[in-house]
């Protein structure tokens, strides 16, 4: 199914929550339990239930899709009951990915929660019926399950964490499909909006606490499909640093199109075009100062299925963070003029690289809110296609 199609567009959420369901059954399914995992747990030495250890909390999931049927809190309650640490997935024999489980699952939760009633029992529908489902959108399986790769920190960023979660989710899901082992950091927050509006205080506390949660997880790459939270941790950081909080070399800090630039920059693939349907790209201006912008195109070429259209000029969107609250005329008179350089056809997709460009570009009459896109998006409607390609990261 194209990225056109009427269907596509007003089922593509509740797709996602389906699709993750079914990806975390596949989980679930293997656990044994052992019990193993109880020993280990800091939070079940405390209380001594049962429920509070990772054999407990993936029991009560393997109820998740009758859970959401009846609407209850149980699992979340207990879900939040954890630490979050990994010990457990550290001694499973079954080399169950604990922690990337329990915060996908807080994950759906909570946009579950979130979802319109309508858009509920639509999921509802489907859950009761998954032949009626699996008809309409296929039965998809994970491809690559394999969690033993290189490791991939996907920081969320403040922007996908208040109004882009599905993003996160798609992220989380492209890399697992990689072969990556992936975890996230979310809920915190880089220290740019703090820095750039004069508050030396909030930026360190933020920029400490992101430090501190990098550096437990000990990852390969730390990946954002938010560039400023990149340009800021990469440059930002050491530039207003203050102290010796300074990430190891070891730490690749990429942001998401020059990460999955530098892994599929030599595959074979292009996603089906899609006769008449036009996207146009609009570049961040933190891509221009990463330095990726070709990396970027690349991405959104391959990905797209659509002939791309750049526009008159690339201009900045008039967002700045804080300037589009403190100035919003001049904000709304910079975005004006880059849409009518971009020149939006009814109907155009408009794909961008930045959480922040999205939102302000959505400010537009000019465009669709639902037209516009993140590559994430594009990546994640055809990842399926190709992670069965992919080698082992070792
Ligand atoms: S150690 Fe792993 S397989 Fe055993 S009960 Fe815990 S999660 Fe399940
Ligand atoms: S992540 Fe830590 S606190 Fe949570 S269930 Fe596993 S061992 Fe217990």
């Amino acid at each position: 199914m194209k990225l056109t199609e009427k269907k596509e567009k007003k089922f593509f959420s509740v797709k996602d929550t389906l699709f993750s369901l079914e990806e975390i059954s596949d989980i679930l399914s293997s656990c044994k339990k052992c019990g193993k995992c109880q020993s280990v747990c800091p939070v079940f030495e405390n209380t001594g239930f049962e429920h509070h250890t990772a054999r407990g909390k993936i029991s009560l999931l393997q109820g998740l899709e009758k859970e959401l049927l009846f609407d209850k809190s149980k699992i979340e309650e207990n879900l939040k009951v954890c630490l979050l640490c990994g010990k457990c997935g550290e001694a499973c024999p079954r080399n169950i990915d604990t922690k990337t489980l329990f915060i996908k699952s807080r994950l759906i939760l909570n946009d579950f929660k979130q979802k319109s009633f309508i858009k509920k029992n639509i999921i509802r529908f489907f859950i009761a019926f998954p032949k009626i489902k699996n008809f309409i959108f296929g039965n998809q399986k994970i491809q690559n399950k394999n969690f033993s790769g290189k490791k991939v920190l996907f920081f969320s960023g403040c922007l996908f964490d208040q109004f882009y979660r599905d993003k996160t989710l798609k992220a989380f899901d492209i890399f697992n499909k990689l072969g990556y082992n992936t975890s996230l950091v979310s809920g915190e927050c880089c220290g740019i909006p703090f820095l750039s509006s004069g508050d030396m205080k909030k930026y360190r506390f933020s920029r400490e606490r992101l430090y501190g949660k990098i550096i437990d997880e000990k990852p390969d790459f730390v990946v954002s499909g938010c560039p400023t939270c990149i340009d800021t941790i990469k440059k930002v950081w050491s530039e207003f640093s203050y102290d010796d909080l300074i990430l190891s070399e070891k730490i690749k800090v990429m942001d998401f199109h020059e990460f999955l630039y530098s892994d599929l920059k030599d595959l074979n693939f292009s996603a089906e075009k899609t006769e008449n349907m036009k996207i146009k790209w609009h570049t961040p201006c933190h891509i221009k100062s990463l330095g990726i912008e070709n990396e970027a195109r690349f991405l959104v070429d391959k990905f797209s299925g659509c002939s791309i259209e750049k526009g008159k000029e690339d201009s900045c969107c008039g967002f700045g963070g804080t300037f589009s609250m403190e100035h919003p005329l001049m904000s709304m008179s910079v975005l004006d003029k880059r849409m009518k350089s971009l020149d939006m056809k009814k109907d155009e997709l408009l794909v961008t690289g930045c959480p922040a460009c999205m939102m302000q570009l959505g400010r537009s009459s000019s465009v669709k809110k639902e037209n516009i896109l993140h590559t994430i998006d594009l990546v994640f409607k055809n990842i399926d296609k190709i992670s069965g390609n992919q080698e082992e990261k070792i």
